[in-house]
């Protein structure tokens, strides 16, 4: 046997993280039930106690997408696994796919659906503005495309997309209709089967107070129908959901090992999603933040959505003039322990991103913010 060489460093002190108040644009903090609901003793993912939860959350994740797509489930993994299960499972080589560019997040969508063999057209617009229908109407048929992918929300400027007749279009025209809802799932309206959407995800970690780890997705029955007539294998094992989804079907067959502590934690997040009541969750949203707008206004600083476009979870803050944005970033944590983001792309330097999310989205969070921001300004 060789010697073991110890030149790596063997002991580190105990865990010990601050109390960091999370209010960027994600991850926010987990609500304490959730934090509970994780430290859980584990069951096997085959235990029948655990297929019997596996089979709640499903029921909860389908009233909060307000869904009744047979397959929907959690993605191991993060946000961005579930996005890219969707990309990687509905996109055929040589597809003609249509993403919606008026943020990063639709930036993220156009590489993922060229990994996959996508002829990946794009619309864009400036980062905080949103798509009006007929823009949408002219693009489609120009490009004629198999799929259509938009941003409900976007992270990254603050803006929510108005999702009234966008279904219809993409049924008329025979593609289907892909939803990022990361930023909205438990936190704004979201009717998926009233809007014809045929896919969507979703993550933990945003306004359902969970923390990263685990990706909610949904096919309704159009997307079922394109994966199971693929001419060719899914291209990413991990996340082929003609295996997974038998996982999660009615089959329950080994795929992979569920991660069954952050399934506890989802499980507890939407049960306390269902416990407040949609419409009272999307309404303490809206009010916490329209209280925010309020109290940005009273410092004298300006929101960078119009306030008709404007994201309840996710507020862009312009940066005044003269003023280092990074520098209240750091101040903000150093002193307050309140952690919100800069911008990003077209918008670094010039805006925050206050995330008021889920068990975030209280009004003591708000006056403690204005009252730090303000004094750090
Ligand atoms: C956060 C986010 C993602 C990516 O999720 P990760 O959990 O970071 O992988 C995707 N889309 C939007 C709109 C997001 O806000």
């Amino acid at each position: 046997m060789p010697a073991v060489k110890n030149t790596h460093r063997t002991t580190v002190a105990q865990l010990d993280v601050p109390p960091r108040l999370l209010l960027g644009p994600g991850p926010s903090n987990a609500h304490p039930r959730v934090l509970q609901a994780l430290g859980m003793r584990q069951i096997g993912h085959l235990d029948p106690k655990f297929i019997e939860l596996m089979s709640e959350t499903q029921e909860l994740l389908r009233y909060a997408w307000q869904t009744s797509n047979q397959l929907t489930i959690p993605v191991s993994g993060t946000g961005s696994a579930a996005m890219e299960a969707c990309f990687a499972n509905l996109i055929e080589p040589g597809d003609v796919v249509l993403i919606g560019i008026n943020g990063y997040f639709g930036l993220r969508m156009v590489d993922m659906a060229e990994r996959y063999g996508a002829e990946v057209k794009t619309i864009t617009k400036k980062w905080g503005e949103v798509f009006e229908l007929n823009e949408l109407t002219k693009a489609v048929s120009t490009h004629k495309p198999r799929l259509v992918g938009l941003v409900h929300a976007e992270t990254s400027s603050g803006a929510c997309m108005p999702m009234e007749g966008i279904g219809d279009l993409c049924q008329q025209n025979d593609c289907l209709l892909v939803l990022d809802t990361v930023t909205s799932l438990g936190g704004l309206p979201v009717f998926l089967d009233e809007w014809g959407v045929d896919a969507a995800y979703s993550g933990s970690q945003k306004c359902l107070s969970c923390p990263p780890g685990i990706a909610p997705l949904t096919f309704g029955p159009r997307a079922v129908e394109k994966l199971n007539n693929r001419q060719k294998k899914v291209a990413n094992w991990y996340l082929d959901l003609t295996m997974v989804g038998k996982y999660w079907g009615s089959e329950r067959t080994y795929h992979h090992t569920a991660p069954i502590n952050m399934n506890y934690g989802l499980r507890e997040a939407l049960r306390l999603v269902a416990e407040e009541g949609l419409e009272q969750r999307w309404q303490r949203h809206h009010d916490n933040a329209e209280y925010f707008w309020n109290g940005l206004k009273e410092i004298g600083l300006e929101c960078h959505v119009e306030a008709a476009h404007r994201l309840p979870s996710l507020t862009t803050v312009r940066v005044p003039e003269g003023v280092d944005a990074k520098a209240v970033q750091v101040e903000l944590l150093q002193k307050y322990n309140i952690e919100i983001a800069g911008g990003l792309g077209e918008l670094a330097g010039k805006v925050w991103r206050v995330g008021l999310m889920g068990f975030n989205s209280r009004r003591e969070n708000v006056t403690l913010l204005l009252n730090a921001l303000r004094k750090a300004i």
